[in-house]
């Protein structure tokens, strides 16, 4: 452990640092306030201990730059030195930064329990500065590894990418028929524009309830694919079944009757692509379905948005 003693008085401070090594500590010591903050960027001490009255920039002074030299999360604990012990100076001592006061002359007893709990602190403080990163990180990782959509909180993009490929390997075992619908809100830039963000966010949240509510089957995932695009698996499902579950999916989204005045029909409506298969092949071809549900909602959008279209069936 490391101390950094600013005092301009030559007897205080060499008593002080001889307390100081006799204690264990490493003492270095600076007699004005300018060299002790140049002392305590070099030297990173563990704790200060710092004159109130020192000549040109003060204690105070000294104290406040030193917090501002910390780093994020750091602390050094500033023990304040004054030969008067008024209330005053306690409180501004403490303002400015300080974490306690001793007065001088200094008793060795006194500057050993100061010196120590304070050390004591730091290291609570740096055990909670650690753990509290810790759980940043856990937080992240969690966020990560989590399979919900942070607004509409229905499955997020990897929890579709996770059933797609899934149902896809068990339509492929059992040659069960596998459809995926890709769903896409009319005019969302124009919403957005319209109502503003806050409003375009609440209306995700209300398009991806009506997908929840209209999706019955256990096996059924319905997921936020990424902005205003939504995707949703239907194993053991063919496509005249898909179809029908896209229509009340779009007749859900019409009974909302929201308000919207940049769609032709002024409410907000939803435009879905519907494509099936039997998987016959493994890997990649799961991203055929995809891509043939996205034609197929690229034909919904060329009719004219607010319908139901499915790509010529199959298997692949
Ligand atoms: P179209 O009928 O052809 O689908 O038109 P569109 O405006 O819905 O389509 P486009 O893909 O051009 O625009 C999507 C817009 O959705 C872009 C962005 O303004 C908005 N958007 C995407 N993600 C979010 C989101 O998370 N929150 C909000 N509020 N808006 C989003
Ligand atoms: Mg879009
Ligand atoms: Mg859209």
């Amino acid at each position: 452990m490391k101390a950094l003693v600013i005092d301009d008085a030559l007897m205080s401070a060499t008593l002080i640092c001889h307390l100081l090594r006799k204690m264990g500590i490493e003492a270095i010591s600076a007699d004005d306030g300018q060299a002790g903050i140049e002392l305590f960027k070099e030297q990173r001490p563990d704790v200060v201990l710092l004159d109130a009255n020192l000549p040109g920039l003060d204690g105070y002074g000294v104290a406040k730059r030193i917090r501002q030299l910390e780093r994020d999360g750091e602390w050094t604990p500033i023990i304040f030195l004054t030969s008067r012990s008024s209330d005053e100076d306690l409180q501004r001592g403490i303002e400015v930064g300080g974490d306690d006061f001793l007065v001088k002359p200094v008793s060795e007893v006194v500057l050993n329990a100061k010196v120590r709990a304070m050390q004591r602190i730091a290291q609570m403080r740096y055990s909670l500065v650690v753990l509290t990163r810790r759980l940043d990180e856990a937080n992240k990782e969690l966020t990560r590894l989590s399979s919900v959509d942070g607004l509409t909180g229905i499955s997020n993009r990897r929890q579709f990418d996770e059933s797609l490929a899934r149902e896809w390997a068990r339509s492929l075992r059992s040659a069960a028929p596998l459809s995926l619908l890709m769903c896409d809100v009319d005019y969302f830039k124009q919403y957005n524009d319209l109502y503003g963000h806050q409003a375009g966010d609440e209306c995700l949240i209300a398009v991806a309830r009506v997908l929840q509510s209209r999706v019955k089957r256990p096996a059924d995932v319905a997921a936020r694919y990424g902005g205003e695009e939504f995707a949703i698996v239907l194993p053991d499902t063919d496509k005249d079944g898909a179809i029908s579950v896209a229509e009340t999916v779009r007749e859900g989204i019409a009974e909302l009757k929201m308000r919207h005045e940049g769609a032709k029909i002024g409410m907000l409506s939803i435009s879905i692509g519907v494509a099936s298969v039997i998987a016959t092949r493994e890997g990649s071809a799961a991203e055929m379905l995809l891509a043939a549900a996205d034609a197929a909602l690229y034909a919904a959008k060329q009719k004219g948005r607010n319908r139901v279209e499915s790509a010529p069936g199959g298997s692949a």
